[in-house]
């Protein structure tokens, strides 16, 4: 499927050679170069834009129904390529093929979900002055939107903008990250099996800086749908040079308080999934864990335990390893300094800590699941988000240290808590200034609750009818009439 799509970009319902300079794709695991994309040219970009503009035409008048059949003939289109589409993703990220594949069905629920919304978009008849008016609120598609994605999660991030904007009659031109744009070109082609009207998905490929940034200036494009870094946000919020709608899924450095009441087995299970899986490359990963004095050692123990057993391999060769390769050098590295900078700080090695052995290992970006004990709020651990496989452990005494220094950080998007206690439950969540809160389980998103983050985490939701809102207009039309005659 790869080299199928080598060089590509899919404009206008058709796959063009792109102009632009070759930037090589590498397989993480490996170090073995892929194949090239090509990036895409201004001009590749306003064709792009252009045909997304003329697509929504009549797109977006579209009975709703229509658009309705088209989004579950892509979810269709995608479950049954499932495997090679989970072998293009686990061959440029990294992720084990098992894995890969769950996300590949993940994003075909979501062309589901949204096939099912995008029937049900209504508005309201509001009360008026007197009752010959009446105000109508209706909701509009806003028109193109320029999506741009990080490479964590290859197909679910480019598939939740997507899915809502197409759901919301809006047509859509996306730019994946560098490094897994052959997920990205293989959903389009899907699209091209769907059947759906030409223009309506675009996906040019090519640096952030250059093609991602054309997107964010162009004129034609009124929404940017953006999930990547903190700073990149910032820095596409600062530099729109007109006024456009903006959704930002930005960075966390997620806190997981395990009080004395909670199941250590389960919280101790719970932390090693969210911590590690995807080589805690997920925005939502835990980074940091704060536990009551008196089970901290016990937790402790049970936490480095599970985390050491976990299986480490190239994902491609053992499709149910636990975990696989970093997706580059660069998360890789910053895990290193992170746990660096906690040793020399004083916090204590419990699990993993360094590359696993043996040549099967050599060339790839692995590192092992890592665990530090007695952190400190100094520690880059604790403060930063890391985005690798390390999470810092810290005890607390009492509930109200434990929520300040959970809430001690910029970010705002997820956070956890293992208790028993309702009362303790209660407490917790409410006091949590975070845009999810998972207590007892680490699934902090699910396709129909919205997803999103506060603070320097962003702005807007995915998932959900949330998620589908933020490509809706609201207009208000008032209509009055005046009393038939005889
Ligand atoms: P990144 O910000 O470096 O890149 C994200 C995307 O933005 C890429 O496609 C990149 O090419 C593009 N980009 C870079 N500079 C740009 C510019 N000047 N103009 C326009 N586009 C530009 O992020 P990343 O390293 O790919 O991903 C990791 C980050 O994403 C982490 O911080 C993680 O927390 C965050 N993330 C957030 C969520 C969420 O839902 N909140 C989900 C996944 C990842």
């Amino acid at each position: 499927m790869i080299t199928e799509f080598a060089e590509k970009l899919f404009i206008d319902g058709i796959w063009r050679t792109g102009e632009g300079a070759r930037i090589p794709v590498e397989n993480p695991a490996t170090g073995e170069v892929l194949a090239h994309i090509a990036a895409a040219t201004p001009a590749e970009v306003d064709l792009a834009v252009t045909a997304a503009r003329k697509a929504f035409k009549s797109w977006s008048r579209l009975a709703p129904v229509e658009r309705s059949k088209a989004l579950h003939r892509l979810g269709d289109a995608v479950s049954a390529e499932a495997d090679t589409m989970a072998r293009t993703m686990t061959l440029e990220q990294g992720k084990p093929l098992n894995e890969a594949r769950g996300e590949i069905l993940k994003l075909a629920e979501a062309c589901h979900f949204y096939a099912e919304e995008a029937v049900r978009i209504h508005g309201e008849i509001v009360p008026n002055t007197t009752t010959d008016i009446d105000s109508l609120v209706v909701r509009e598609p806003i028109g193109v939107v320029g999506a741009i994605t990080p490479w964590n999660y290859p197909a679910e991030l480019v598939g939740w903008k997507l899915c809502a904007a197409l759901a919301a009659g809006c047509t859509i031109v996306i730019k994946p990250a560098e490094l897994t744009p052959f997920t990205a070109l293989a959903i389009a082609s899907m699209v091209e099996k769907a059947k759906m009207p030409a223009g309506v998905v675009n996906v040019v490929t090519g640096s952030g800086s250059t093609v991602g940034q054309a997107l964010v200036e162009h004129p034609g494009v009124d929404k940017i749908a953006f999930t990547g870094s903190s700073a990149v946000g910032l820095h596409i919020q600062r530099s729109c040079p007109t006024i456009k709608r903006l959704s930002l899924e930005l960075g966390c450095n997620c806190p997981l308080i395990v009080t004395a009441s909670a199941d250590l087995d389960a919280a101790a299970k719970g932390a090693v999934r969210r911590s590690f899986r995807n080589m805690g490359q997920i925005c939502i990963a835990i980074n940091r864990i704060y536990v009551a004095r008196p089970i901290a050692e016990a937790f402790v123990r049970r936490l480095a335990e599970a985390a050491d057993r976990l299986v480490i391999a190239n994902g491609i060769e053992r499709p149910d390893a636990d975990v696989g390769a970093m997706a580059s050098a660069e998360p890789l590295n910053k895990t290193k300094a992170h746990l660096a900078d906690a040793l020399a700080k004083g916090a204590k090695l419990v699990a993993g800590g360094s590359a696993p052995e043996g040549d099967a290992f050599a060339r790839g970006h692995f590192f092992r699941p890592t665990v530090v004990a007695g952190c400190t709020h100094d520690m880059k651990v604790m403060t930063e988000e890391t985005f690798g496989p390390l999470v810092g452990v810290m005890v607390f005494d009492g509930l109200d240290e434990a929520v300040e220094l959970a809430n001690d950080t910029p970010y705002g998007l997820a956070s956890y808590v293992y208790a028993k206690d309702m009362d303790e439950i209660r407490y917790l969540s409410s006091r949590l200034d975070y845009g999810n809160v998972a207590v007892n389980n680490v699934d902090a998103g699910i396709m129909n609750a919205p997803y999103g983050g506060r603070k320097q985490s962003g702005v807007g939701y995915e998932h959900g009818r949330e998620g589908m809102l933020e490509y809706l207009n609201f207009k208000h039309v008032r209509i009055r009439y005046d009393e038939p005659k005889g």
